[in-house]
């Protein structure tokens, strides 16, 4: 049986008959045969299935990612899932439960959106992503395959590009999206550690093409934002972890932060420090495909304290200038004066306002929360100077599912 929400609410797993291609590859990979099928549907029987999710990846169309919350009383038979046509509206107590979602990253992603008054629509051509497949209850086991300091060893801060590998086990991913770490043992109380949310910093496709695994940017947290010493504990294991170990991963999460497909769609990104994660992604997913020649633009502003505490600082500077528009701002180089990314938002203002007035342009800011108003503030000014009532524009954009933002 799937694991219980509560006890009398069942996560019941449907296949969509409206988009099912009866390819059959599902009842093939189901490894419990909770999967059958009549000569009309393909159906899960809601007394076998344990939401395994191996049969998620495997399904070309995507039919078999249907979730509905139901009262375990009344959880649709395999009669009755035979006979339909299209799956059913949602029953009372999936109002009451919109996603079994974790509630303590349900909070942390409160707080990154909060900003903008909660997260945004996605863009109209950003792919289904996958939620939630691995709970605290039943987590992925992932193996690192790398853990590469990227600051100098001169730096002050220690950050790290950490590879997982999920083996064979399905973890499909999307830019934008965050995964779960569960730091093993327990807090001074006793209790097990809080899940701790990280961006992805690979592309769809894994780090390693084709290969099943995802990168992340974690920097080993020495102290709090007052500059207090306090050790990550979230941070701290990651970092130390050795190639080999093995780390326990709930998601993944997120469904709105996410990078249109559409060609000729251009991405606006705003981040400071390992705020970069996703935004190293995107880039990514978008320069494996230039190839292809989309068209679309990309313009970055990046803000780190010196360009030895930048992530992924060698390969940006590789990247050729008319594929992406790289701007820093550094705050704490010696002889320099101090610049945040909204202060280079300003100088570059009118390019900035031509993409956003561009209803093809995506934007998005990851990062420090102190970084928001200072950031809205530099889109209003820059709007004001070249025309353009950013008051007005913002809602549009939200709604349009044009702009992002994610602080922490
Ligand atoms: P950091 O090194 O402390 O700061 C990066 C840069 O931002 C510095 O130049 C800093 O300048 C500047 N800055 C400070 N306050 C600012 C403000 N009000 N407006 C604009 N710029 C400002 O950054 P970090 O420690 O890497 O922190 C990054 C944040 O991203 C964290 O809050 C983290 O939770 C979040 N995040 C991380 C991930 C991930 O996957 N790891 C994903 C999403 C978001 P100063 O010289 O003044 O300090």
């Amino acid at each position: 049986m799937t694991p219980d929400i509560a006890p009398d609410v069942l996560r019941q797993h449907l296949i969509d008959p409206e988009i099912c291609i009866r390819c059959n590859t599902c009842e093939e990979t189901c490894p419990i045969d909770a999967i059958t099928h009549d000569d009309r549907n393909y159906v899960v029987d809601p007394g076998k299935c344990d939401s395994c999710n191996v049969c998620l990846a495997p399904c070309p169309t995507g039919a078999i990612d249907n979730w509905r919350q139901v009262a375990r009383a009344s959880a649709y038979t395999i009669a009755q899932q035979l006979a339909w046509d299209a799956l059913p509206p949602p029953q009372a107590v999936d109002a009451a439960t919109p996603a079994d979602i974790p509630q303590e990253v349900a909070r942390i992603t409160a707080v990154a959106t909060a900003g903008q008054g909660g997260a945004a629509a996605p863009p109209w051509s950003a792919a289904h992503p996958y939620v939630n497949l691995h709970t605290l209850a039943k987590p992925a086991v992932a193996t690192v395959s790398g853990n590469f300091r990227l600051t100098d060893d001169g730096a002050s801060s220690d950050i790290r590009h950490i590879v997982l590998d999920f083996g064979s086990t399905a973890f499909p991913v999307l830019e934008g999206q965050t995964i779960g770490i569960v730091p093993p043992g327990t807090d001074a109380h006793g209790r097990p550690h809080f899940v701790r949310l990280y961006s992805i910093a690979s592309p769809r496709d894994g780090e390693r093409p084709r290969y099943n695994n995802v990168a992340l940017t974690v920097k080993r947290v020495t102290e709090d934002h007052a500059g207090k010493a306090v050790r990550g504990v979230a941070s701290n294991y990651l970092c130390d972890l050795e190639k080999g170990a093995t780390v326990h991963v709930v998601g993944p999460f997120g469904t709105s932060f996410l990078m249109p497909n559409h060609p000729g769609s251009s991405l606006l990104m705003i981040c400071t420090g390992t705020g970069s994660a996703p935004m190293r992604a995107m880039t990514e997913r978008r320069r494996r495909r230039i190839a292809l020649k989309e068209g679309g633009q990309l313009m970055l502003f990046f803000g780190a304290r010196a360009p030895e505490e930048l992530p992924y600082f060698g390969p940006l500077m590789k990247l050729p200038r008319d594929f992406i528009d790289i701007n820093f701002a550094f705050s704490r180089v010696p002889g320099q004066p101090k610049q945040y990314v909204q202060d280079v938002i300003r100088t570059r203002g009118a390019d900035v306002v031509r993409l956003l007035r561009d209803e093809q342009c995506y934007v998005y800011v990851c990062g420090l929360k102190g970084m928001e108003d200072g950031v809205t503030e530099a889109f209003r000014d820059a709007c004001r100077a070249h025309g353009l009532d950013w008051d007005a524009l913002l809602p549009a954009m939200r709604a349009h599912g044009r702009y992002h933002l994610e602080t922490y």
